[in-house]
């Protein structure tokens, strides 16, 4: 019997590389109330070093591609929503979609099977993607580095001068990896359409702001890799060596087998 030093797991994985011009892919108002920031994660060094924050809405906004791609293959999927109406009566639930997990278990559409529900347990995982500004000179491994700005919306009203608007908005620039871990092994069908849901991203907006241009995001690169992650202990330090394979003959026959 073979005695392994360390542990491992290999697992498919999809790296993305997206750029964006502006978006702000903010967190709501912050407690004063006139600005929407980020969400701040930590703040190494009383931010001498960069405040870190996380990157919200990626997976929302492949939830909206799935969708969109979905009906216009006239296939139909959960909706984001799990109800039919707000609690003013206002519909949320457009024609060609069901509620979402609705379909759970015996019908179980596409979507479902990927992203799951409150019902199930999706089988992507979006890994967190944490980012820091370009100002950062040093060399950093905990983050990746983007434009960060503070754009200030300030309108007086006509006669009496008064502001109307006065808030400041973040917004993030440039490039940076986004991960997508799959939890099982998905067949041709399931990762076709999750990659083919991939390509469709830069059709949906994301963030606030998006009639104004903002949460444009464009696709560099995607690639479906096989992942090893290995780990093992020296004299207490605590290793991790992680090798990556781009598996882009499977991507091509995947890209053809869903509609
Ligand atoms: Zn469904």
């Amino acid at each position: 019997m073979v005695k392994l030093m360390f542990v491992s797991r290999t697992f498919k994985r999809i790296k993305i590389t997206v750029r964006t011009s502006i978006a702000k892919p903010g967190n709501g108002q912050m407690a004063r109330g006139n600005m929407k920031n980020l969400l701040l994660v930590y703040n190494p060094n009383g931010g001498k070093e960069g405040k870190r924050y996380l990157v919200k809405g990626l997976r929302g906004v492949l939830n909206h591609a799935m969708m969109e791609l979905a009906k216009q293959r006239e296939i139909e999927v959960c909706h984001i929503s799990d109800k039919k109406t707000t609690q003013k009566g206002e519909p949320l639930l457009p024609e060609g979609y069901h509620l979402n997990g609705s379909c759970y278990p015996e019908e179980e559409c596409i979507r479902h099977k990927l992203m799951g529900s409150l019902k199930k347990q999706s089988v992507v995982r979006f890994n967190p993607v944490i980012i820091t500004s370009d100002n950062i000179k040093e060399e950093i491994n905990d983050a990746q580095k983007v434009h960060l700005s503070t754009e200030i919306r300030n309108a007086l009203m006509k006669d009496s001068k008064r502001s109307t608007q006065d808030f400041r908005e973040r917004f993030i620039a440039g490039e940076f990896n986004l991960e997508i871990e799959l939890l099982k092994e998905l067949d041709q069908e399931l990762l076709g359409f999750l990659l083919k849901s991939i390509l469709y991203m830069p059709e949906i907006r994301w963030g606030a702001s998006a009639n104004n241009g903002a949460g444009k995001i464009d696709l560099l690169e995607v690639n479906l890799q096989e992942v090893t992650r290995t780990r093992t202990v020296k004299k207490g330090k605590v290793i991790e060596k992680e090798s990556e394979q781009n598996l882009w003959k499977e991507m091509d026959e995947v890209l053809k087998a869903w509609k």
